[in-house]
């Protein structure tokens, strides 16, 4: 079975002592409540990985990026290797969020290099799909979402196919209080696998995870996670919060 995998995505919040405060705040809510069953991840910015490394030295809270470059090093001015990122001891790094693809002009090809460089690294990536609101008004979420996943997600190993981190992002879902049905989410989960299973097989398809990220909160965190095609959240604004996020957490499995 799927273990569930709550990542925290603090986008650009957050400075090294905010940081901190964070880690005590959660640690002490697992020490004192105790673990879920599911995984949890935290995704800072970069200039917080390894404090929170120290930090969470000897708990089993897992760190990941939210961003990294394909190439390996070279004059590229303001980015972030694979290596530097294992050198901290960073599991996971988000590929391709939605507010990259808008501000940041990542592609499904940019995507695409990103995840291959972080398998290669050791890193496993979560790669973020979802479509913008005028797609799902069109009834062109299916067809935006596959695409996405055909293009992004191609020429994986079995084993890397089988290790990645899906995130369904709903673009009109993230940050406006709009939270997907957990039904919507559930559908374009068990999609997802389906398009999964033609590019990779039933091993990999049975394996990957898949998330649900758009305004996860501890109010509809389980109604969400509940559902057999959702493999985990990936949480924005409720992530700032250690009692929140530790909610979260807890609903997982
Ligand atoms: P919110 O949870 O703030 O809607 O953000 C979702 C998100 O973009 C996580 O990557």
């Amino acid at each position: 079975m799927r273990r569930q995998l709550i990542a925290g995505n603090w986008k650009m919040y957050k400075t090294t002592a905010e940081a901190l405060a964070f880690a005590s705040a959660f640690l002490a809510l697992l020490n004192h409540e105790g673990a879920g069953e599911a995984d949890v991840c935290i995704c800072a910015p970069y200039t917080q990985l390894s404090a929170l490394k120290g930090a969470f030295t000897g708990a089993d809270v897992r760190l990941g990026a939210q961003n990294m470059h394909f190439e390996k090093e070279g004059a590229y001015t303001g980015e972030i290797s694979a290596a530097m990122l294992t050198e901290i001891g960073v599991d996971y790094c988000v590929i391709g969020h939605s507010e990259r693809r808008q501000y940041f002009a990542e592609t499904d090809e940019t995507v695409n290099r990103k995840i291959h460089a972080a398998f290669a690294a050791g890193i496993v990536p979560i790669a973020c799909v979802g479509e913008v609101l005028e797609q799902r008004d069109a009834g062109k979420e299916f067809e935006v979402v596959g695409a996405q996943v055909a293009k992004g997600l191609a020429g994986l190993s079995a084993a890397d196919a089988a290790r990645l981190v899906i995130a369904y992002e709903p673009v009109w879902a993230i940050g406006t209080g709009r939270t997907a049905t957990a039904e919507q989410a559930q559908e374009m989960g068990a999609f997802i696998r389906a398009e999964y299973e033609k590019l990779y097989g039933k091993g990999a398809a049975d394996a990957v995870r898949i998330q649900y990220g758009g305004s996860v909160k501890p109010q509809n965190a389980a109604e969400i996670l509940g559902k057999p095609d959702v493999d985990g959240a990936l949480v924005g604004g409720a992530s700032l919060v250690p009692e929140d996020f530790y909610r979260i957490y807890k609903e997982g499995r």
